[in-house]
């Protein structure tokens, strides 16, 4: 999506994961409620988004992952991109059992500087552990265990299935069936940009 629509891609999961490994402020705030499973607060997130927003990088516009997460951050979005005369033209829900979502985590393997992601099962690498395109060790996150998957659903409902409803009431929600394969995704991702 990023190379085929020329976006940026903002995912704050990855930057807070950043912000941790570098122990910068941003990521000594954050770290025990990310161990936890928990969100991090509203003001921190956003904070990150508006700085993030206006990189030149992001000028023909960007896609969002991870955020917003709650009510408030996604509020204060709208705010922001009214400022700049823009809105949030979709968003796509990828919906799934939770039942299904323990395999996919539990067995998910990242390379963290391309942002590949592997599953052990479902989509393994050609070498166990190794990233197919550069050789180099791929990781699992800290969070990625049946465990804080727990704590992250529950917030997920909690919190973030309202953002859903607020974008839904502005007819932008394009809802996918994301238990089905990554390839069936990907076709219904493109039929929802158009
Ligand atoms: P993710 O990589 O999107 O699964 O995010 C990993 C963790 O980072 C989450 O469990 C939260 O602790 C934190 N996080 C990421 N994005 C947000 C957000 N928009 N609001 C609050 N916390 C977030």
């Amino acid at each position: 999506m990023k190379e085929e629509y020329c976006l940026c891609h903002l995912a704050t999961g990855d930057m807070l994961r950043a912000a941790v490994a570098a122990k910068t402020p941003l990521g000594i705030k954050a770290k025990e409620a990310m161990d936890k499973g928990e969100l991090v607060s509203d003001e921190l997130v956003v904070g990150i988004i508006d700085e993030a927003i206006k990189k030149p990088s992001c000028e023909k516009g960007f896609i969002l992952d991870g955020f917003p997460r709650t009510v408030v951050q996604a509020k204060k979005l709208d705010a922001m991109l009214e400022k700049q005369g823009v809105k949030v033209d979709k968003v796509l829900n990828f919906e799934i059992a939770d039942s299904v979502l323990e395999e996919r985590i539990t067995g998910r393997w990242i390379h963290p500087a391309s942002g590949r992601s592997y599953h052990t099962k479902f989509a393994p690498p050609k070498v166990p552990g190794i990233d197919d395109v550069t050789g180099e060790v791929l990781v699992q996150r800290k969070d990625d265990n049946a465990n804080v998957l727990r704590s992250r659903l529950a917030a997920f409902h909690k919190q973030t299935k309202p953002v859903i409803d607020h974008y839904k009431q502005k007819g932008v929600v394009n809802t996918l069936h994301a238990e089905k394969s990554a390839k069936a995704v990907t076709e219904e991702i493109k039929e929802a940009l158009g």
